[in-house]
């Protein structure tokens, strides 16, 4: 049933650890529920997308967020005959190294680093499958699929990209992942745009009427209330929401199928070999799916209230790293023996890149805690 273009399973660059097939399962499956009893994934549920944990039990955080952009990516992958279970390991893998609090936690620690490499949360996603997840006796992390590992690792900067090897080097010559990966890819952005419509407006950072400003938005909300005009405002936002992301999803499919049209590409490595990726929007809906994207830049990430929120995390996020850069004790012991070894064969880069990891893996309520921890005298070490 997969189209040539599609991931196989034959033509896969393998595992950096060969491995015996597995019983029953693609190699792909296999990724994927590698993926789902990893403890970076059971972290993302106490992690924030934008707002903070504690703000409400019905707002988005990493882990709906994850299940969402999966869900959307293969229905897209079904409809393209693409490998479904190889794009839905991406999706769930593709948020792992995602710091507590959100981008205002990204950009805190990339700030810390900055001096030691920098962090990068996708470079971070890799890293946890590829190195800091301890499940298998054989090696280290989940020695997940090379197709799986180029999803993950979405962008990726030409420094770090020389150091990758392999995984790295599209981003040298400027080629493209596969169609799995961009599949996710566009599909991070549909999720990402439509439930944080939804969540801002449910926390009443944005109303209906100023969302009517989007065209996306005002188009089906005008369908909505000529159709059911006694709807009640949840009903109506969901009904518009869901009429929303199936607009943008059947664009995205028809488009790549246009393009696939013309391109012709008979393997994966076809798609690879491409100056530009296959999958996207049309122009008009890449259009409206940006204004849609820019709105609620404007109205809802800097949001006083979004920023207030921001602005703590990012304090929060400094003075841990602070804290443990300074004197790498006060991390629990098996964080400081990894500081001390990391120092020994890389300098103060290392010392600070296990301070970085120790941090990057907290959950939002894990960060707090350590940081009443560390600054509130009376609260128990
Ligand atoms: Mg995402």
């Amino acid at each position: 049933m997969l189209a040539p273009y599609a991931a196989h399973d034959e033509q896969s660059h393998g595992r950096r650890y060969p491995e015996p097939k597995p019983d029953f399962r693609s190699e792909f499956q296999r990724d994927r529920d590698r993926i789902i009893h990893s403890n970076a994934f059971r972290r993302l549920v106490y992690k924030t997308q934008v707002f903070v944990n504690h703000e409400g039990d019905l707002y988005r955080t990493r882990i709906t967020h994850s299940i969402e952009v999966a869900q959307i990516a293969r229905s897209v992958a079904r409809a393209l005959r693409l490998n479904e279970a190889l794009t839905e390991a991406i999706c769930l893998a593709h948020d792992l190294g995602h710091t507590p609090f959100g981008h205002a936690g990204q950009d805190s620690l990339n700030e810390c680093m900055r001096p030691y490499g920098g962090f990068e949360h996708n470079l971070q996603s890799l890293r946890v499958v590829d190195e800091l997840e301890e499940r298998y006796a054989e090696f280290r992390g989940l020695n997940l699929t090379f197709e799986c590992r180029e999803g993950i690792l979405k962008h990726c900067s030409l420094r770090n990209a020389r150091e990758l090897g392999e995984i790295g080097e599209r981003f040298i010559h400027r080629r493209q992942p596969g169609l799995e990966a961009q599949i996710a890819n566009l599909s991070d952005e549909i999720a990402y745009n439509n439930h944080d419509a939804d969540d801002g407006i449910r926390a009443q950072l944005v109303d209906l009427r100023e969302l009517r400003e989007v065209r996306l938005f005002r188009r089906q909300y005008d369908t909505v209330v000529a159709l059911y005009p006694d709807l009640g405002e949840r009903r109506l936002v969901h009904e518009i929401i869901r009429r929303m992301i199936n607009y943008i999803v059947v664009d995205l499919i028809r488009t790549t199928q246009g393009r696939l049209e013309e391109a012709q590409p008979h393997s994966i490595e076809d798609v690879r070999a491409l100056s530009k990726p296959l999958a996207g929007l049309s122009d008009a809906a890449r259009e409206e799916h940006v204004e849609l994207m820019e709105f609620l830049r404007e109205h809802v990430y800097k949001h006083y209230k979004v920023l207030r929120m921001t602005s703590k995390a990012r304090r929060t996020l400094k003075e841990l790293f602070d804290a443990f850069f300074g004197d790498v004790s006060l991390m629990p012991p098996e964080h400081r023996d990894l500081a001390i070894h990391s120092e020994t064969t890389q300098g103060p880069n290392g010392r600070a890149r296990a301070v970085a990891d120790y941090i990057a893996g907290m959950t939002d309520r894990y960060a707090i805690l350590e940081h009443r921890r560390l600054f509130d005298a009376t609260e128990r070490t």
